[in-house]
């Protein structure tokens, strides 16, 4: 169990199938949405998508050959990743199509710059996640709970099961910022509860040991370098429709290729 507990603070893949692996000898792996009241014992194993769907479903594809299934959270209100941009939007289906369970992530200091209804706004998300995924959404988690200066609103809501409610979250260990917290990683791996929340953010995790400013370095990198290929082609487009308006503008008299380009 020691070497256990040292491996996983490398954060490296090989050490995450070591503890799901443990995990899984000791515990049952269930999503959120099969607890029941008659549920004893269970681990639930949360992802909170915050950065990287592309990270999310390596993770999920490294659970499903182990044949557990998890619950991911996904973000709508985010500036990292876009849940319509063609690849995020495959990688959210294939997360479903693994099994795993996928859960709304929102983020409550986003919302309230909307000036609109809060709950208006999580019910519309919700509506699109599950017309996404083509399937019922239960579950729901608050985007960095640790920062919010009032209650959260969506708490208690009978509609939808919420991932900080007491009874799932007693026994509660995440990874956040790459340190476990708020309890000590041994007494989850020691089996020490018998209903137990495991929060795991994919984007943490790595195939190789690095430190987490060179894991945070490699995420914006790979955000950097998707958006300027998308600005790319937004501009050849845009230079190619030019040159059209311009042949259009020769035969018309409207407009001038310079002038265009200029815009
Ligand atoms: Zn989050």
């Amino acid at each position: 169990m020691l070497s256990l507990e040292k491996e996983l603070k490398t954060f490296k893949f090989e050490a995450y199938i070591k503890l799901l692996k443990w995990l899984k000898k000791r515990y049952r792996i269930i999503t959120f949405s099969e607890v029941t009241d008659k549920s004893s014992s269970f681990l639930l194993l949360r992802h909170d998508v915050d950065a990287s769907m592309k990270a999310a479903l390596k993770m999920a594809r490294m659970e499903r050959r182990l044949g557990i299934r998890s619950t991911y959270l996904v973000m709508f209100s985010n500036k990292l990743y876009n849940i319509m941009e063609k690849d995020n939007l495959e990688a959210l289906k294939d997360l479903a199509k693994l099994g795993h369970e996928i859960g709304l992530h929102y983020d409550l200091p986003t919302y309230e710059k909307r000036g609109r209804d809060l709950r208006e706004i999580l019910e519309t998300e919700i509506a699109l996640l599950e017309r996404l995924i083509g399937k019922k959404v239960n579950s729901i988690a608050p985007h960095n709970v640790s920062t919010l200066t009032g209650e959260d609103p969506f708490k208690n809501m009978a509609e939808y099961i919420n991932v900080y409610s007491p009874r799932f979250h007693q026994n509660y260990v995440s990874d956040s910022c790459r340190a476990w917290y708020p309890r000590p990683l041994r007494e989850l791996l020691a089996f020490k509860y018998e209903k137990v929340q495991v929060l795991v953010h994919p984007f943490l995790w790595t195939r190789d040991e690095c430190e987490l400013k060179d894991v945070l370095e490699m995420l914006l990198r790979d955000i950097a370098d998707e958006n300027k290929l998308y600005v790319q082609r937004w501009l050849e487009l845009l230079d190619d429709t030019a040159k059209r308006r311009l042949e259009d503008g020769k035969k018309n008299d409207i407009h001038s290729y310079s002038q265009i380009k200029k815009y």
